[in-house]
């Protein structure tokens, strides 16, 4: 076991590179983006180091060119769950075991296989997955992932590093063992960091995990697999499955060794989850972990004093990078009166000179939505906008899925506050502005406090420390994340620990040493070196 103190790399953040015209690594990912379009893969289970085709398949196809298919994935059954949990609790016997540095190595040898030989890989197949530009896969599947997997060896580092204090004659030590039994990841489409962190972080404290990717993500979730079997992720530490989320959950919660669930994506299916593990909690051998990360109704609140070119582009890159599909992307303004023309007018400017299609035409500002209910719920929403009295359009509100699943970024202005799409979280490229009278700055303030059920993200600008210290106190229990004088997007590993609180989550911040410390239990080991021999002690003496 332990033969040093080690120190670990120090964790830096992955530059992000800018893909300009005539830089190398444009090309470089334009091909093999087109060479992974072009081509068909076939994506298996991933059990006890198996590659697992079951026969039964479903097709993958990019969601800016729907009846296009580059290859398909294969659908678990029940037994396949079972055996990757019967496969991951053998691996625990050993894994568990693996000195931590060990442990760090394999994934930091992952952050750098992304950051170098599968960085165009991992980019390509996340804008051909989700649809995301060449920026926007950057900043997720190359740079954040490489983020989470070196940072968060440091903060493991840091986590066990933190030690009780001891005596001359005792010493106390804190071990930070994993969990008992096996871990559960459920991660959502839209970040292939979050896919690749939400298992990984788990394995790196010594737990072994059945991850369920989401749909919608296999085609990148494929090679964050491959890159954590080329840096030596053991058989059945990570076991991954497809197919039916209904299936594979009921199956991982039913057994007496599931420990752990660490889940991003919707509000409902987390609260479903909790209560689905509430009702099995007499079967388990241990209190299961709960870590939900979910929905946001992220704001941007403009002061009076704020400046307007700033409030636009906080909502032109805050509502609609990566078309608003974001948990951080907000979807609510409360802009004041006087500030409203001119916001108005530059909003609109900006929006219209915004391109739409698709992301290897690396000038598209905008490309589809992830999928088809995706769109036919954004359009049912623009519809309705289009009727309602109390809201108006004021630039985009046209869609079309003939090729793509795609929606024009949309404004609507409301003159009611609590208009169904200032509380709702829609998940697309629609933002929802109310127009506030500049004198009403705190009634406004209890207004972005009480909307929503969420607690995600949101961001107040102003000039006014007067204003922004009164927005920081009124607003404090309705953002995890808040932010002054920026967009409420963009949250940086290592810089901005991510989460929410309310209906967003249980708030246990990815990209910190606070998640990490939910995936260890710690045992106290109090050695004595003189035991007492006697169980009298000197006050009963005559
Ligand atoms: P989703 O809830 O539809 O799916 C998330 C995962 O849950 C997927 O793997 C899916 O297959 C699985 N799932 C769906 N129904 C299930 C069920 N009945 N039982 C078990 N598993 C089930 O979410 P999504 O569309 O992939 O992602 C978008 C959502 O995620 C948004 O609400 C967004 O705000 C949220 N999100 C939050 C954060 C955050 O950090 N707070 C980050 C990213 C995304």
């Amino acid at each position: 076991m332990g033969k040093g103190f080690f120190n670990v790399p120090i964790a830096y953040n992955e530059p992000v590179k800018t893909y300009a015209p005539g830089t190398p690594e444009r090309d470089t990912v334009l091909k093999a983006y087109k060479d992974m379009f072009n081509s068909k893969i076939d994506v298996p289970l991933y059990i006890n180091g198996k590659h697992i085709s079951t026969g039964k398949t479903k097709t993958m196809s990019p969601p800016h060119d729907h009846k296009h298919s580059v290859g398909s994935y294969h659908l678990a059954e029940k037994s396949h769950v079972e055996e990757a949990i019967s496969t991951a609790l053998e691996a625990r016997k050993t894994w568990s075991k693996m000195p931590w540095e060990q442990r760090a190595a394999i994934f930091l040898k992952a952050a750098e296989l992304i950051a170098g030989p599968y960085r165009a890989k991992i980019n390509a197949a996340t804008m051909i997955a989700q649809s995301k530009t060449i920026h926007q896969a950057e900043i997720d599947a190359a740079c954040e992932l490489i983020d989470f997997l070196r940072y968060n060896v440091q903060f493991m580092a840091d986590i066990y590093s933190e030690q009780p204090e001891s005596t001359n004659d005792n010493w106390n030590r804190l071990e930070y063992r994993p969990l008992e039994g096996f871990t559960y990841a459920v991660t959502p489409f839209n970040f292939t960091a979050i896919a690749g962190n939400l298992p990984s972080c788990m394995a790196l404290m010594g737990n072994v995990v059945v991850w369920k990717p989401s749909d919608s993500q296999i085609y990148s979730a494929k090679v964050i697999m491959d890159v954590f079997e080329e840096a030596g992720v053991p058989p059945g530490v990570i076991n991954v499955v497809f197919g039916d989320p209904v299936m594979i959950t009921n199956t991982v919660l039913s057994s007496p060794d599931f420990s752990g669930l660490h889940f991003t994506g919707s509000t409902f299916v987390f609260k479903e989850l909790w209560k689905q593990i509430g009702n099995n909690i007499h079967n388990y051998k241990t209190y299961p972990r709960i870590v939900g990360e979910t929905g946001g109704k992220d704001f941007i609140l403009a002061h009076k004093t704020a400046d307007v070119k700033q409030v636009t582009t906080a909502i032109v890159r805050g509502a609609f990078e990566f078309q608003g599909q974001k948990c951080s992307a907000a979807s609510r303004a409360y802009i004041p009166k006087s500030l409203w023309p001119e916001v108005k007018k530059l909003v609109i400017e900006d929006v219209k000179s915004f391109k739409m299609g698709s992301p290897d035409d690396m000038s598209n500002f905008i490309t589809a939505v992830i999928h088809e209910g995706s769109f036919d719920k954004l359009a049912k929403y623009i519809d309705q906008a289009k009727k309602d009295d109390d809201a108006d359009i004021i630039v985009g509100g046209n869609y079309d899925k003939s090729k793509g699943y795609f929606i024009e970024p949309t404004v609507i202005v409301t003159t009611n506050p609590n208009y169904e799409t200032m509380h709702t979280e829609l998940f697309g490229p629609v933002i929802t502005i109310y127009v506030y009278e500049d004198e009403a700055f705190s009634d406004t303030l209890k207004l972005v406090d009480e909307t929503s059920e969420y607690a995600l993200t949101g961001a107040i600008l102003a000039t006014d420390r007067y204003a922004i210290t009164e927005a920081t106190t009124a607003l404090q229990n309705s953002a995890g994340n808040f932010y002054i004088n920026d967009k409420p997007t963009g949250a940086v590993v290592g810089q901005q620990p991510f989460g929410g609180a309310r209906a967003s989550g249980t708030n246990d911040k990815a990209g910190s040493a606070q998640n990490l410390l939910r995936w260890v239990s710690t045992r106290l080991i109090k050695e004595t070196f003189v035991t007492p021999t006697d169980y009298r002690y000197p006050f009963l003496g005559e």
